[in-house]
C-alpha cells in the first residue's frame, strides 16, 4: 500500500515538473584536451618511456629490425655469452626450424638457407 502511494506521488511529480536539461559532464582535462601518454605517465612507466625516447633499451628487448640477412647486413643476435643457439625459419611458411650454434666473431650462415647471423655482445639490465 505504501509502495503504491509512493509510486503514485512520484508519477505525479514527474508529470508536473519538466526535466531540466542536464549539463554535459566536464572533467578538468576537457578544457585542455586529452593528455598524452608522456604527460600522464608516472613512476617506472615514465622512466621506460624516457629511456626509449633517448634510444636506450632499458629491458634489453632489442626490438627486431628488418635485416637483409646478407653478409653485409646480417641478422643481429644478442647474447650475454660468446655463443647462442639460433633457430632459423628459412622460409616464411616452413614448419620446421633449423637450429644451429652461433659463435662470436664473423657472421655465420644458416646451414639450410644461407641467411647470415652475427652475434653481438649484450649486457643484462641492472
Ligand atoms: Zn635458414
Amino acid at each position: 500500500m505504501a509502495a503504491r502511494l509512493l509510486l503514485r506521488s512520484a508519477f505525479r511529480a514527474a508529470k508536473t515538473c519538466r526535466a531540466a536539461p542536464v549539463p554535459a559532464l566536464t572533467r578538468g582535462m576537457a578544457a585542455g584536451g586529452i593528455p598524452t601518454d608522456e604527460e600522464q605517465a608516472t613512476g617506472m612507466e615514465r622512466i621506460i618511456m624516457k629511456a626509449m625516447q633517448e634510444g636506450s633499451d632499458p629491458y634489453n628487448m632489442m626490438k627486431p629490425k628488418e635485416y637483409a640477412g646478407s653478409k653485409v647486413d646480417p641478422h643481429l643476435v644478442p647474447s650475454i655469452t660468446n655463443k647462442r643457439i639460433v633457430g632459423c625459419v628459412c622460409e616464411e611458411d616452413n614448419t620446421a626450424v633449423v637450429w644451429f650454434w652461433l659463435h662470436q666473431g664473423e657472421a655465420q650462415r644458416c646451414p639450410s638457407c644461407g641467411s647470415h647471423y652475427q652475434l653481438v655482445a649484450h649486457e643484462l639490465p641492472h
